[in-house]
């Protein structure tokens, strides 16, 4: 019998805590998670938090991820931070959330260069995608789905596809937009039969069936187990939850004692 797939939790601090506030959280953290084999519990803080937490965690227990970066490896580029500088600190990096679509105007070009960057300097992108409301109204969720999915993976060559995570995120789920509201487990399972199937034409079967496929939007220690256990979901994106120690601690603990690891 092969061995069940990995699943994912992977905390978004998106634009909270100051780097002190972070190290003492991940201390909480540290104190109640254990290192996993079946669970990467994967920790997305600010940037500036990221350099003084790679060296306080374990890397057996928490993985770092970076939430933005730009794609040139170097240059004059005011402002910005390249993938290359943060390669020692983290180990994969966030490629495309709604918040960078919508709030910063990244473009799809943008996204497909950030995600051939990471790749290029061997992190694992976490290429987010997921239809807005309105595109969810006008029927037009499996096109906004596709059109994510292959600008998003443009640059990916077949020997690259395994190193790529993709995150399911409707936009409409996401709990830092107004009317959030979360997904039904039956649009998450079309959505990432839908992504499997895009992937699979792209890349080729094996690909499609071993390409990690997360869930992201407005999850909590409620909802947790009822996604994991949607097959062919590989885990979560977390966004508010994740700042909330007892919350995020219940939904890796839910991770780690789901059924198909017994
Ligand atoms: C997110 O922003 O990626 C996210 C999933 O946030 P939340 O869990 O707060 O909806």
């Amino acid at each position: 019998m092969t061995s069940p797939r990995k699943t994912y939790i992977i905390a978004n601090w998106k634009m909270n805590f100051t780097p002190g506030e972070a190290s003492l959280y991940l201390h909480r953290l540290e104190k109640r998670i254990t290192p996993s084999r079946n669970v990467q519990v994967i920790l997305a803080p600010s940037t500036v938090a990221l350099q003084p937490l790679s060296l306080q965690i374990n890397r057996r227990q928490f993985k770092l991820a970076a939430q933005n970066f730009y794609w040139r490896d170097y240059g004059a580029y005011t402002g910005e931070t390249s993938v290359s500088q943060l390669r020692g600190f983290v180990d994969y990096a966030i490629v495309g959330h709604s918040e960078r679509r919508y709030v910063f105007n990244e473009s799809e070009e943008d996204i497909a260069k950030k995600v051939a960057a990471a790749i290029r300097n061997n992190l694992t992108p976490i290429l987010c995608i997921g239809e807005t409301a309105m595109e969810r109204k006008d029927g037009e969720t499996a096109a906004a789905i596709y059109s994510q999915l292959i600008n998003g993976l443009h640059e990916v060559s077949k020997e690259d596809i395994s190193k790529i995570i993709i995150a399911y995120e409707p936009v409409w789920a996401i709990s830092s937009n107004k009317n959030a509201r979360p997904a039904k487990p039956a649009d998450i399972d079309e959505a990432q039969i839908l992504i499997r199937k895009h992937v699979s034409k792209l890349f080729g079967k094996t690909a499609s069936e071993q390409i990690p496929v997360l869930y992201g939007g407005s999850v909590n220690s409620d909802t947790a187990g009822g996604y994991l256990s949607i097959n062919g979901i590989d885990g979560l994106l977390i966004g508010g939850a994740s700042l909330i120690a007892d919350s995020f601690c219940a939904i890796v603990e839910t991770a780690k004692g789901m059924k198909k690891y017994e």
